[in-house]
């Protein structure tokens, strides 16, 4: 399998040369040059696999389909060695379990920081360990974050050979139990650093570093984000391990509720659907931060400024442009990478908006991709948190609620609604109390981690004092 950029940038790549890169140098992402068709023979077979063998199995199954530059060998092993019950809590690795009529939940957050990120994230350390270990490279990945990918990372390469990890975030905005997650791990390839800004200060800082080529190449600068094809595509695989544990054989539809924000998570069911997995809908739910939903309803695509990004409880939404969505546009409008350049590359960057309402594909997004909306708000995510306690005594975290807000008004008779369970709810414990009066469970191993000894710098929103603590901390 080769991959091309989104802005028609044709020189095709091998999945390892695109794993430590982050965008295509056209500024585009990446995709496969085509989705590989899993025919109802190979589906069959899939379902045996999970059944029978496991997760680790299937995960090699569907990446064996996108990667052709790793032995098959050693492919199988990384996905044994990642995908095991004892990191992922169960032997089915993501179990589904009902809520009421016509709803599921899908476990994707028994990882090692209790939110989704860990699926895909656990896979990368391990890719990157053996790439880099291959290669005789080092990496430095530097990142921001406000909350759960920083921690996600960190857990993926703590102890990896040829990795360190240079994480910041803004000081005192993330939940004290993510803060606990992140500064109590002492390992020696992690580097915390809290900045004297918000979110936005320390993606600027992060971007201003990675503009600095001399110092990228000088540093062997890299990343984590979202838009790293390797996340996706080992995000495909639950797609197919929800679908398999909903249905009893091929020709039953199940639909997909995702809570989004940079269009990642939701962007891997779109790859399993084009792969052939039998999705009838891709439910996209936002917050607040609903630059999605207004697309979906609209045809319109505009990002918000910095300013206009609402702070909500669910902060991981919380997102003024969904940084995957090119890829989605690129399949819609027919793969014409010279179009998305001129609305990703330029009409967003002039005037922040594009607009497809009268584009003859737009009524496709619905009609032949499957992708439907809808948003969330505080209140709703504070009824919907009290009333799945209450009628069902069970707990959901502040995303997984805007999930299931959304999906209780797209289920369809017949075909069952899978909601993708983001985080687990002691995460974001305070808006749990809010909505239900008491405190959400707390896994055994997480007890007492706030009372931990801490290991965090302090650091001014200051493009040259980042430089310098990389610098010292690479020999
Ligand atoms: C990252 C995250 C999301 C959003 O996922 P995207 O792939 O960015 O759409 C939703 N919920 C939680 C808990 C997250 O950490």
């Amino acid at each position: 399998m080769k991959y091309i950029s989104t802005r028609g940038d044709q020189s095709p790549k091998h999945f390892c040369d695109i794993l430590l890169e982050g965008l295509a140098p056209d500024g585009g992402l990446y995709l496969p040059e085509h989705y590989p068709k899993v025919d109802d023979a190979t589906l069959t077979r899939w379902r045996g696999v999970y059944q029978n063998q496991g997760y680790a199995e299937l995960a090699h199954e569907v990446l064996s389909l996108y990667i052709d530059d790793i032995p098959a060998a050693d492919l199988k092993a990384l996905c044994r060695k990642t995908y095991t019950a004892e990191v992922f809590g169960s032997p089915e690795i993501v179990p589904l379990r009902p809520l009421e009529a016509g709803i599921w939940l899908e476990a994707l957050s028994n990882g090692p920081t209790l939110a989704f990120k860990d699926m895909a994230m656990q896979l990368l350390g391990n890719l990157f360990e053996y790439e880099l270990a291959r290669r005789g490279e080092e990496l430095n990945i530097l990142g921001a974050t406000s909350g759960d990918t920083g921690s996600a990372a960190e857990y993926a390469m703590r102890g990896k050979k040829g990795v360190r990890v240079f994480m910041t975030s803004p000081q005192g905005r993330m939940s004290p139990f993510q803060q606990a997650q992140m500064f109590s791990l002492m390992d020696d390839n992690i580097f915390n650093i809290a900045v004297e800004g918000v979110f936005d200060d320390c993606q600027d800082m992060v971007k201003a570093v990675s503009n600095d080529l001399d110092f990228k190449r000088r540093y062997k600068i890299g990343t984590v984000n979202s838009i790293n094809w390797a996340r996706l595509l080992a995000q495909v695989v639950y797609y197919f391990a929800g679908y398999f544990q909903a249905t009893q054989k091929n020709t039953e539809k199940v639909s997909f509720t995702v809570p989004s924000g940079n269009f990642g998570n939701v962007c891997a069911g779109h790859v399993a659907r084009m792969m052939g997995l039998p999705i009838a809908r891709l439910v996209v739910a936002t917050n607040e931060n609903d630059v999605l939903d207004e697309f979906f309803k609209t045809g319109v695509y505009r990002v918000r400024a910095s300013a206009d990004t609402h702070e909500t409880s669910s902060p991981s939404m919380d997102i003024s442009k969904a940084s995957n969505f090119e890829r989605f546009v690129f399949d819609l409008l027919g793969r014409d990478g010279a179009r998305i350049k001129s609305l990703f590359g330029d009409a967003l960057a002039r005037v922040g908006f594009f607009d497809l309402e009268a584009h003859p594909a737009f009524s496709q997004a619905a009609s032949r991709y499957g992708f439907d909306s809808g948003k969330s708000s505080h209140a709703d995510r504070l009824a919907t948190i009290k009333d799945t306690y209450e009628r069902h005594a069970m707990m959901i975290d502040t995303h997984t609620a805007d999930g299931v807000k959304v999906a209780r008004e797209h289920v369809q008779a017949g075909v069952p609604m899978i909601v993708l369970e983001t985080a687990l709810p002691i995460k974001f414990a305070s808006t749990i109390v809010e909505a239900t009066g008491r405190e959400p469970d707390r896994p055994a191993k997480f007890n007492g981690i706030e009372a931990l000894p801490k290991r965090v710098v302090l650091m001014a929103a200051d493009v040259q004092a980042i430089k310098a603590f990389v610098a010292s901390h690479c020999p």
